[in-house]
């Protein structure tokens, strides 16, 4: 029995010794993190805002990655954080202070001239 030992599913050269509780990759030591109990690809790629669940996409407004449960479907295409939405930014507007400061930098340049 067992003629296939199983090699990491990552990096295809050490035995596999933990399988990924989320993609259930067979991994081995070097790629799996045992406290979440996720392989390096998941936590890599792990929500940013409740850090437990996969992202499935990046939120339009502060870019960063966000599972289905963190943020909010905008319009048929864009996703936004609920941190974002929450505060009322939205897909394609700036961050207030960006936008802010952009004025501010607009000013200077009129003033200059
Ligand atoms: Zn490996
Ligand atoms: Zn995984
Ligand atoms: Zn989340
Ligand atoms: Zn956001």
């Amino acid at each position: 029995m067992g003629s296939d030992r199983g090699l990491c599913e990552i990096c295809r050269d050490v035995g596999a010794t933990a399988t990924c509780r989320t993609c259930g990759r067979r991994v081995c030591a070097r790629h799996y993190e045992r406290g979440r109990g996720l392989c390096i690809v998941c936590t890599a790629s792990l929500c940013a805002i409740c850090g437990k669940r996969l992202s499935i996409a990046r939120c339009q407004v502060c870019l960063r990655l966000v599972c289905a449960k963190c943020s909010m479907q905008v319009d048929p295409v864009r996703r936004v954080c609920l941190d974002c939405y929450r505060s009322g930014r939205r897909a394609g507007e700036p961050p207030i202070e960006v936008y802010s400061m952009r004025k501010l930098a607009s000013r200077i340049i009129r003033l200059e001239k």
